[in-house]
């Protein structure tokens, strides 16, 4: 499944994980999520759930809301290693060129049409399997920012793109982005990254007055590349 995502890449340039450790059993555990922040041609975010050993991936270039009105585009890349839910930083020039933080992460549950969760990792594997035959995953996200249901429905007529809206429930709130831009391992953003890769000495006086990621500027002429 990892084929697209070695193919893209050169090794020998970019720190991302190489994507050749065995994946770990899978047998009596959770299923994980991790949200990357991508300053790359388009800022976006990437949207990655365990599946089968895999971080099954999208790029949403609005990134995900919590009001239950938005349906933000997510489209669908190639799946990523597992351990790549532990990457940030910069990648060179090549694929996917510039600074990637580790926005969100946690645990999530694949959810059955009466919205409730089941158990066991086979099972809930067999959901979301059904679910990307059908075009339509309902989870629930337990990680730092991202809480409750949310579901991803794949557009008509389209392979890979898709819709993650957030569902109604205690956690969705009429402010679309409320969340800082952080990393939830290093507290870092990644304006804080980029002052780093042009002044590594400047970078704690610059933290606070840090400018808006370059990828938004970018954002607009760019063509579409994730
Ligand atoms: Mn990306």
């Amino acid at each position: 499944m990892l084929k697209k995502y070695t193919e893209k890449r050169d090794f020998n340039k970019t720190p991302e994980p190489k994507g050749d450790k065995k994946p770990r059993a899978t047998k009596n555990k959770s299923l994980s999520f991790v949200v990357q922040e991508h300053a790359a041609t388009r800022l976006h975010f990437d949207f990655r759930l365990e599946f089968n050993g895999v971080l099954l991936s999208w790029a949403i270039p609005k990134g995900p809301s919590l009001n239950t009105n938005d349906k933000r585009l997510a489209v669908m890349t190639e799946d990523h290693p597992l351990d790549y839910a532990n990457f940030e930083g910069i990648i060179p020039s090549g694929y996917g060129a510039g600074e990637v933080i580790v926005w969100d992460r946690g645990i999530y549950l694949p959810l059955d049409k009466n919205e409730e969760s089941i158990s066991g990792i086979m099972e809930a594997e067999k959901l979301i399997k059904n679910g990307l035959k059908e075009g339509k995953l309902l989870f629930k996200l337990e990680g730092k920012k991202l809480k409750g249901i949310w579901t991803l429905v794949r557009m008509k007529k389209t392979e890979k793109d898709w819709l993650l809206i957030k569902h109604k429930d205690e956690f969705a709130s009429e402010k679309s982005h409320p969340w800082k831009d952080d990393s939830i391992l290093s507290g870092e953003t990644l304006s804080d990254l980029q002052n780093a890769k042009s002044s590594p000495t400047k970078k704690k006086i610059e933290k606070k007055s840090a400018p808006k990621p370059v990828g938004v500027q970018k954002q607009k002429t760019a063509e579409k590349k994730f």
